[in-house]
């Protein structure tokens, strides 16, 4: 078996060869597997984005070779930001929130700002991750993962990326922007999503889904 993600990201890849290592697979990149074009993410949700993705990637490794496909497996995931006060944006829009090319600093810098007004949980937060797999013959199977916590009031960290410096975990008394790599991997929206998807690949290969 084979499993191919459809992501650029090599922090990502080396997070997903972690915590799906032990599957009996094969796991590559996108560009490992020889796929270079981008998916239009047109969805409404989460979940939409991931499978969109998913399946889109299954079509164009199966037309390329679709000997290959029948033994593949393709994942995909999409995540974001959900602020409450901003009546969950950025949401789906996390990565072009504010401009795509503006950076992550000054994002958050504006974030924090928009809510000025924001008290105590009025300031409550999520990151968001889906992960969906797109398997031979058709069949998707999906999962979510949430990370709760609140927007902070002040920038703070170096670890993770994106809007990582705002996220406060109340019950670290820190931003994930300073916990370390493993301890976010623990509690992340994308390390629970990765893990239950995990168990699900497990299973459907267990199955004989393959
Ligand atoms: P994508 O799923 O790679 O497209 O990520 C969407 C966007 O959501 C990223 O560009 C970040 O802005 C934001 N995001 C998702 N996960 C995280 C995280 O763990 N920390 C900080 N920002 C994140």
């Amino acid at each position: 078996m084979r499993i191919v993600f459809a992501t650029g990201n090599k922090d990502k890849m080396k997070e997903i060869r972690r915590i799906l290592g032990d599957l009996d697979a094969e796991i590559l990149s996108m560009k490992e597997a020889g796929v270079f074009e981008d998916v239009v993410e047109d969805g409404t949700t989460f979940s939409e984005n991931a499978a969109i993705k998913a399946s889109a990637i299954y079509k164009l490794l199966e037309e390329k070779d679709p000997e290959a496909a029948k033994e593949t497996v393709v994942l995909a995931d999409d995540s974001g930001l959900e602020v409450d006060f901003l009546g969950g944006e950025p949401g789906i829009y996390s990565a072009r929130y504010l401009g795509k090319d503006t950076p992550y600093t000054e994002k958050n810098r504006i974030i924090i700002e928009r809510l000025k007004d924001a008290e105590g949980e009025e300031r409550s937060a999520r990151f968001v991750c889906a992960i969906a797999a797109c398997l031979p013959g058709g069949k998707m199977l999906g999962t979510l993962g949430k990370m709760e916590g609140r927007i902070g009031y002040e920038i703070a960290g170096e670890n993770g990326f994106g809007y990582d410096p705002i996220f406060f975990l109340p019950e670290y008394g820190k931003t994930s922007a300073e916990i370390s790599a493993d301890e976010k991997n623990a509690i992340s929206h994308r390390g629970k999503a990765l893990r239950e998807m995990e168990k699900l690949l497990r299973e459907a290969f267990e199955d004989g889904n393959k």
